[in-house]
């Protein structure tokens, strides 16, 4: 889909077809407005169909072997493969990630569909010995049905794979939205799947916007299960409505990760480490290093080359290689990084570097934003609380190792966290008190493995974790199987126990 002039179209069943309504949207690159391609716009009309189309092909779907299954998704992860560059360069286009970072996020799919079609020859139950004789118990994985799918753009193709994969390997069959900024690359993804023989109906893709197709697929009565990736509020908002209709629901949302510098830590690394969190993807990750705490006389030593560095990278175009940051995703993303920028210098913060939309005119033609050092804020500030999703650091000072974790430790969220030192008595401390479903120890907040559980505490998650083996129980339900070989009737707690 790298033609301006066709339009992607919904994948309804065995068919790519239009909205009813016949409506599109504009799909524009970051990078300098181009038409990357004409979307169809769907609605309800196109979710309904969409959903009985993933339920007419539950039933044959969820009867395959599941090593059978599998097997799809082997031949989808050599496909992907095969066209990584090309599904690179279209994110690239699409959403503005660099070409390497486009290649990592499709690496990401291609290793969850290796790991999702072992587990085709997994799927272990359980078993227990019977109180009773000649009975036993095991337990069974089934699939559950319908799932919808809701997923952000930051990364177009490896979130959605952490979703749809487990759950097709599991024998459910899916309504997926993409997210309207990065409908294309994932329409790549998709068809991969179609491609290695992925039956028509399994996976049904409706483009369009979060109110009139997400609500939608949300609300519909036959979606059992609702996997999200995307804001909080958004998040919240979709738990509502699951709740009331008793649905299973996975969320996935934001994040205001901190990396913890002590004064024993390895500088280098940490400032290399540091700008790789904050600025890589242009601050757009959900495990963004978006807080740097320092303790005690880090901050003399560490900020100055960190504030260097971080004005010596290159914005540009993300097709091009020498380019370190590309663009925000749209204007609006950008004015509302810039919005917290100059309300945290308002309310007395100090500006290192970046802070203001570049006059390249090289970068008029996009929405780029250059990586900015916000020191001294204040803990509490809206900088030092809120998730900006875009490339500025908010560097707060801590006298010690209590303090710091407990500056980490006071935000809404909780994805990911990261300290550097070389005492290992200090990083296991704070490794057992951050509140965050992933540390890491003299690394990034960044940088997820596939075959590792990923997910969040407190206002980041419901508890659920995608990646690794987790994603299989959520989209599974446990059927309990007694069998009794006696040949009697026996009745558990009455006929083995005496008066
Ligand atoms: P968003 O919540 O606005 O949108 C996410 C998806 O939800 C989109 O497909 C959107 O169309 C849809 N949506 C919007 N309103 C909806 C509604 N009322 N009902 C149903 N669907 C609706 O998020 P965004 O701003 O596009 O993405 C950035 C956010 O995603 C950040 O907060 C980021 O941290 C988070 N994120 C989290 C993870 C994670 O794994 N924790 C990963 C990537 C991004």
């Amino acid at each position: 889909m790298t033609n301006a002039s066709s339009t992607l179209l919904h994948h309804i069943g065995a068919d790519d077809v239009p909205s009813d309504s016949g409506a599109v949207f504009a799909l524009r690159s970051p990078t300098n407005g181009s038409l990357v391609a004409q979307v169809a716009r769907g609605s309800g009309v196109e979710v309904d169909r969409a959903v009985a189309s993933a339920r007419a092909a539950f039933d044959a779907w969820s009867v395959v072997p599941a090593p059978a299954r599998g097997e799809v998704l082997f031949r989808a992860a050599a496909l992907l493969q095969s066209r990584k560059d090309a599904i690179a360069e279209v994110m690239a286009r699409e959403m503005g990630k660099r070409l390497e970072e486009a290649r990592g996020d499709i690496q990401e799919a291609i290793d969850t569909a290796y790991y999702a079609g072992s587990e085709g020859r997994r799927l272990f139950g359980h078993t227990a010995p019977s109180e009773l004789s000649d009975k036993m118990g095991f337990t069974l994985r089934r699939p559950i049905g319908v799932v919808g799918v809701i997923t952000a753009w930051n990364f177009p193709v490896a979130v959605p794979s952490w979703k749809i994969l487990p759950a097709l390997l599991c024998g459910n069959t899916i309504v997926w939205k993409p997210a309207e900024e990065a409908p294309a690359s994932g329409a790549m993804f998709a068809q991969a799947l179609w491609d290695a023989g992925l039956p028509p109906g399994a996976l049904n893709i409706v483009h369009g916007f979060g109110e009139e197709v997400g609500a939608a697929i949300v609300a519909h009565p036959d979606t059992r299960v609702l996997a999200f990736t995307g804001s909080t509020p958004v998040g919240r908002a979709i738990a509502e409505t699951g709740g009331r209709m008793l649905k299973r629901v996975s969320l996935e949302m934001g994040g205001k990760n901190p990396v913890i510098v002590m004064p024993d830590a390895d500088l280098g690394l940490a400032v290399d480490g540091v700008l790789w969190g904050a600025f890589g993807t242009a601050g757009q990750r959900c495990t963004a290093t978006s807080r740097l705490i320092v303790v005690g006389d880090v901050h003399a030593r560490m900020i100055a080359t960190l504030v260097e560095r971080a004005k010596a990278m290159r914005l540009g175009d993300p097709l091009d290689a020498a380019t370190e940051v590309g663009p925000l995703v749209s204007e609006a993303q950008r004015s509302r990084v810039h919005g917290f920028v100059e309300r945290a210098i308002a309310a007395g913060a100090t500006l290192r570097c970046g802070g203001g939309l570049p006059t390249e005119p090289s970068l008029q033609g996009g929405w780029f934003y250059p990586p900015t050092v916000i020191d001294e804020v204040a803990r509490g500030s809206e900088l030092a609380m809120s998730e900006v999703f875009g490339p500025v650091l908010a560097v707060i000072r801590a006298s010690s190792f209590d303090e710091a974790i407990e500056i980490a430790n006071e935000v809404p969220f909780g994805l990911s966290s990261s300290i550097y030192t070389r005492d290992v008595n200090q990083a296991m401390r704070a490794v057992h008190r951050l509140q965050s479903g992933i540390t890491y120890v003299n690394a990034p907040t960044i940088g997820a493995e596939a075959h590792f559980p990923f997910g969040g505490v407190k206002d980041t998650g419901n508890g659920h974790r995608e990646g690794g083996w987790g994603p299989y129980e959520f989209f599974t339900e446990i059927k309990t199987v007694y069998i009794d070989y006696s040949g009697t009737l026996q009745r558990a707690q009455i006929d083995n126990r005496e008066g």
